[in-house]
This record gives structure tokens, sequence and C-alpha cells, in this order.
């Protein structure tokens, strides 16, 4: 299996990273949206500079085809989990998933196509009306308002009850299952009261929950839990019916996902 990291210098001499992983299926790039990030979450590096600015539609297509020359490969999958918050560049992200499917382009069709929300909720009501066939991803990383607020400002605008009503109802309305992330963050979310605190929240969205095993940000004091409490989190969602998987963690072995790759870049 091969892992590619590249950080492009985009033409006002900023950063952004995009990372592309061989899977049996094929290809699959995870791409930048945002040059930094102003969503601030307590775990992630990308925020800690702030937003620079909105990635162009353009931009955002180079990331692919400058892959798929330098590598000689096909990216027949995306996610836009990269550095920047899709749903806070919203127009030209559309822009991007038109430019997807246009004779001549890289042809990527919209269920190869996972979009990474950390949970704007006028926006998600705003892309439902697409009915775009790809797979939404929300970063909930909390059952309760009193930690993810915690780790994620935007919870304070947007708390968990009204988020998880906006993904049923976007589930409702284009018939695509929510995949909810789940960051495993070392004595912060990841007891068993938690897990069986998620199971009574999720209940009846049609949905799929990603463990991920977190990519730790010592500056920041945060880190992954353990092995043994990640599975009994996962035993726990398993024993009630919840669909749940625990990621692997290409991008944290490279030390390339989320934001990292800038950050270290930018320091040494
Ligand atoms: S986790 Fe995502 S939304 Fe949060 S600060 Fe990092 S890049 Fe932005």
């Amino acid at each position: 299996r091969f892992v590619h990291w590249t950080l492009y210098t985009l033409f006002d001499r900023e950063n952004v990273e995009s990372v592309l992983m061989q899977y049996h299926h094929g290809w699959s790039q995870c791409l930048s949206t945002q040059v930094g990030c102003k969503m601030g979450c307590s775990f992630c590096a990308t925020g800690m500079g702030g937003i620079v600015r909105n990635l162009l539609a353009s931009e955002m297509m180079a990331q692919i085809e400058t892959a798929q020359a330098d590598h000689h490969v096909r990216v027949s999958s995306i996610v836009l989990m990269g550095m920047g918050e899709p749903l806070d560049n919203f127009d030209n992200v559309i822009r991007f998933l038109q430019m997807l499917g246009e004779p001549g382009g890289v042809q990527i069709g919209m269920r190869h196509v996972s979009l990474s929300t950390c949970g704007l909720v006028d926006k998600i009501y705003k892309l439902m009306e697409y009915k775009l066939q790809l797979t939404l991803s929300v970063s909930l990383h909390a059952p309760n308002d009193e930690i993810r607020s915690r780790m994620m400002p935007v919870n304070k605008k947007w708390p968990v009850d009204t988020l998880l009503m906006a993904c049923r109802d976007y589930a409702r309305h284009t018939g695509r299952r929510i995949s909810f992330e789940y960051a495993m963050v070392s004595g912060v979310n990841d007891t068993e009261a938690c897990a069986k605190e998620l199971v009574h929240k999720l209940k009846g969205i049609l949905c799929h929950v990603n463990l991920i095993p977190l990519n730790s940000v010592p500056e920041k004091n945060q880190y992954r839990s353990s092995q043994e409490t990640i599975h009994k989190f996962k035993a726990v969602m398993e024993k009630s019916g919840v669909n749940v998987t625990v990621r692997r963690t290409l991008g944290a072995d490279i030390n390339a996902s989320c934001g990292q790759l800038r950050r270290q870049n930018q320091i040494s």
C-alpha cells in the first residue's frame, strides 16, 4: 500500500496539503478546501493558525490533477477532509463538485465523494437542497454539549441536538446515510458513559459511526485513547446495534492528517 502526502505552494505562496492513498479499490485522495481554518477545534493543528483564505474550485481540482500526473495514477475517490471546513467555502466547493463530472475532466462520480463538516447546520440544509449522492461526513466527536463545546467552538452556535436534527433531515431528504466521525481523545470523550449517551442520541438516524484514533497534538495536550478504550467504546455501540468501525490511521502514520503537515513545515 502506498501513501503520498504533498504540500502545495499556491500562487500567493500559501500552502495546503493533500494525501493520496492506495486502497484495494483504487486511489483515494484527501483534499484541502481552505488555507487554514477558522473553526478552532481543540484537537486540530490546522485551526491553530486561523483562516487565511478560501481555495478556488480550480485550486481544489489542481490537487487531483497534480497528484494524477506526478504519480501516474487515476484518482477514483476523494474526501474533502484536509485543511479547512468545506461548508465554510460553500460556493467554491459546489462549483468544484460540479466540475468533477464535466466532460474531459477527472470523471469522479458523486458516490465516490465524501464531504466532511464540523457541523454548520445552515449549510447542511443548503447542501441538502442539491440532493447530491455524496457521503456527508459529520465531525461529531462528543455526545453532549458540555464536552463538544469544549472541543469544538462551533457547538456554541449549533448545539448537538440541533446538529443531529439537521442530520436526520438530511438523511431523510437525500436517502444517503450520514457518516459520523468521532475522534477518540484520551480522558475527554472516550468513556463508557459517552458511548451509551451517543447510542441514545443517534437513535433513528440512518448513519454509520467512524471511531478515529486521534492523531495526537502534544502542544494542545490532546492524546489518542488507548486501544483497549477504543475497543470497549466500539463494543458498547455494537451491542446497541449501531453501525460502527474504527478508521485506519493512514494519515496519522505519516503525520499528515488535519493540517499537521503544514504546521510542521512552518515550524521547521
Ligand atoms: S478539525 Fe476540521 S473544522 Fe476543526 S479546526 Fe480542524 S480543519 Fe477546521
